[in-house]
């Protein structure tokens, strides 16, 4: 059975087609929907978000020239440098949320999904590790550092020459990688695969 999120009437769930979706009978609001392919597209998006991840954090974000000195900073440098000018509470948000936990989020999703996609086996402690990845899922915000980098070109846009490196491109496809990962990924799925062999 499944309750309908805004108006609490419950429904016995049904197995859909590719593509449908199931509403409520009295309000019409969304109650889920079969997205197709909940393994391996969400698999293949946690692969590319692993790679672009070493990428954004190999190569320089952004590269300033100001009157002839010529500085380029990689990810971490950026946490390093708020940490050194006595913003330590930030310093270890902007890890936390825009290294740390995206990078655990990779890892997870790569552990739950991996043996799922090419061993068709569920991994040891699936029910776990899936439910450390939800409650981590709501603090990987990337979006604070790509705030931040947008905050710094257009601040430093007038009194240096800013160049955007191979770093920030890993950076952007990073972000978009690990939200469709995120989107992709069919909760019911997973949890299903849990009730199997219980
Ligand atoms: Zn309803």
């Amino acid at each position: 059975m499944i309750a309908c999120r805004d108006c609490d009437l419950l429904h016995s769930i049904k197995t859909l087609k590719q593509g449908e979706m199931a509403k409520c009978s009295r309000c019409g609001s969304l109650l889920y929907q079969e997205k197709g392919n909940s393994i391996n597209r969400p698999f293949a998006l946690v692969i590319s978000g692993l790679i672009l991840f070493m990428l954004a954090n190999y190569y320089p974000i952004l590269s300033l020239k100001v009157i002839g000195t010529d500085t380029s900073n990689i990810l971490i440098a950026g946490v390093f440098a708020l940490y050194q000018d006595g913003l330590r509470a930030i310093a270890i948000l902007v890890f936390l949320t825009s290294i740390f936990v995206p990078f655990l989020k990779l890892l997870l999703l790569f552990y739950i999904l991996c043996p799922l996609a090419v061993f068709k086996q569920k991994p040891p402690g699936l029910a776990v590790i899936f439910r450390i990845y939800l409650t981590v899922d709501c603090w990987g915000m990337l979006e604070v550092y790509m705030l931040s980098i947008i905050v710094a070109i257009s601040k430093l846009g007038d009194i240096a020459t800013v160049q955007w490196n191979m770093g920030l491109y890993a950076f952007v496809g990073l972000f978009l990688a690990t939200f469709g990962a995120s989107a992709t990924l069919d909760p019911r799925i997973i949890w299903e695969k849990i009730e199997d062999n219980a």
